[in-house]
């Protein structure tokens, strides 16, 4: 029958469908067991290797067509945890250290399975999910030391943090009606700042914003992977003297090569002095401002114009959550605020609360604040600081660990929890010493011991371990040091064995 086509008898029309289960009680059962087995899946986590690759069957698995007919949810259920539950990136393992990740918690995945059922929409409005949200955009102003009349918002995570206050930035510093007329109407072209060490999705966003690529000046990092001060304050003249506008200064408060802090005290002045913005990427570092044992490194970021932080980083909560803070409220809504005639505010009922969407980019938003409200009411804001403290120690050992080792040689731009350091493969010298580490690397994920990444930092190649787990210990490093010691041992042997030649 055509959906167009009328009901047979007006007496008997069809039966309305609904995606609500015909039968309650069995739908509870399956869900408390999801539940039961959720729960011993994060409990077990250690048993389990942190990462293996899928076997052929289970990838091809995911190739097969659009779903027509139905299938029991048991039977889905069963589908899940027999391949997607069992071959995840790993990063809620103790001993996952790639890249810079968070290690998730359970709570905020209650958080998140409660935001899915209640099913807010966050685009704002008068109903309690709106209200927690403000609460925590609040609660990160005062981490951050924030006056309370500054703006907020949750965002998808770091990169659209970033965003966000690079597009403040812009319309502040452009001295046209950007949004009426657009970067052309821009008299001298706009210059943003940051160093060479400056996170990728910085370029993304000059690039959407319509500035481009070339108006991000990368000023060159110190021997420890800071910006350049004197080297900044010498470009801004210069681009001034050739006719450009200065805009922005973007300083990391943890890069993410080597958790490089750039001194953000010294950055505050400079952009005070002359007259630009202040932006402040604390995806990584941030939060440190809460660890009592480490707050000083990043003093002065309570001076930024704009903060951009990643609360699914240090303080775990499960993907996704970004979160941008701007200083200056009024010119955040003059950025994005639009409020179209099918929008319009009421004195009273649903319409009368705050439209959420003026802050950033998307109409609909998701209730991404649950989780983040109850782990920090569960164990309060103190713990999450001290975890942070915890990470750096861990990396502080970590670093003795490798330095106690002939055989591995460790970076010295170790200042967070970020360890940078490689196998010197000496008996094969430096230009094979590249794939002998890459191959620990590899082999250390696939034999399911611990995941870790590499970088190439001044044109060299290092493995990096970024300590930011809250399930980590002290014997999950001493593991990965003896590991890395037992299989380069190995990659040495083969690779002499061989005889080969491998490309670095
Ligand atoms: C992770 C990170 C980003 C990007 O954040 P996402 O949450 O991955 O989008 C930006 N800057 C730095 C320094 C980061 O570490």
């Amino acid at each position: 029958m055509s959906a167009l086509a009328p009901a047979q008898s007006p007496l008997a029309p069809p039966a309305e469908e609904t995606l609500d289960p015909v039968d309650w009680e069995a739908l509870r059962e399956l869900t408390h067991r999801i539940v039961d087995e959720a729960l011993d899946y994060v409990r077990d986590v250690r048993d389990r290797p942190p990462w293996q690759d899928m076997p052929p069957e289970v990838k091809a698995s995911f190739a097969s067509g659009l779903p027509a007919s139905p299938t029991l949810l048991s039977g889905v259920y069963r589908e899940v945890s027999e391949t997607v539950m069992r071959y995840p990136m790993g990063n809620i393992h103790p001993r996952f250290w790639s890249w810079y990740m968070g290690s998730s918690n359970f709570t905020g995945a209650l958080g998140d399975f409660l935001a899915a059922v209640q099913g807010s929409n966050l685009g704002g409005g008068n109903h309690a999910a709106a209200q927690v949200e403000r609460q925590v955009i609040d609660w990160f102003k005062e981490m951050m030391g924030f006056p309370a009349s500054a703006s907020g918002t949750l965002v998808s995570g770091g990169s659209v943090a970033n965003l966000v206050a690079l597009t403040v930035a812009r319309n502040a510093k452009a001295g046209t009606d950007i949004r009426e007329h657009g970067v052309g109407s821009v008299e001298r072209p706009l210059r943003f700042y940051g160093s060479d060490q400056l996170h990728s999705c910085h370029r993304k966003s000059m690039e959407t914003i319509g500035l481009g690529n070339a108006a991000l000046r990368r000023v060159p990092s110190d021997e420890g992977s800071h910006i350049d001060i004197p080297a900044l304050r010498e470009a801004i003249a210069e681009d001034r003297e050739a006719g450009v506008q200065p805009a922005c200064i973007i300083g990391s408060a943890g890069t993410v090569n080597t958790g490089a802090i750039d001194n953000l005290e010294e950055l505050a002045e400079v952009a005070e002095r002359e007259g630009l913005w202040f932006h402040v990427d604390g995806c990584i570092g941030a939060l440190i401002a809460i660890a009592p044992g480490n707050a000083w490194r990043v003093k002065g970021i309570s001076r930024a114009h704009s903060i951009a932080l990643d609360p699914h980083k240090w303080l775990h909560a499960p993907f996704e959550v970004g979160c941008v803070l701007i200083r200056d409220a009024r010119t955040h809504r003059g950025t994005f605020a639009l409020t179209p005639e099918y929008l319009e505010h009421t004195a009273r009922g649903l319409a009368s609360g705050e439209w959420l969407y003026d802050y950033g980019l998307q109409t609909t938003r998701g209730f991404r604040a649950l989780k983040v409200w109850m782990s920090l009411k569960e164990h309060g804001a103190a713990k999450f600081g001290r975890l942070i403290d915890q990470n750096i120690a861990q990396a502080a050992y970590l670093a003795g660990l490798i330095e106690a080792e002939l055989a591995l040689e460790l970076h010295e731009a170790r200042e967070i929890n970020i360890v940078c350091f490689r196998h010197r493969a000496d008996a094969l010298g430096a230009d094979r010493r590249k794939a002998v580490n890459v191959e620990i690397m590899l082999r250390l994920q696939e034999q399911g011991l611990a995941v870790i990444s590499d970088t190439t930092l001044k044109g060299e190649h290092w493995l990096r371990v970024a300590v930011n787990n809250h399930r980590t210990r002290r014997e999950d490093l001493e593991l990965l040091v003896r590991e890395v010691l037992r299989i380069g041992g190995q990659v040495i042997g083969d690779l002499h064995a061989s005889g080969a030649n491998p490309k670095g």
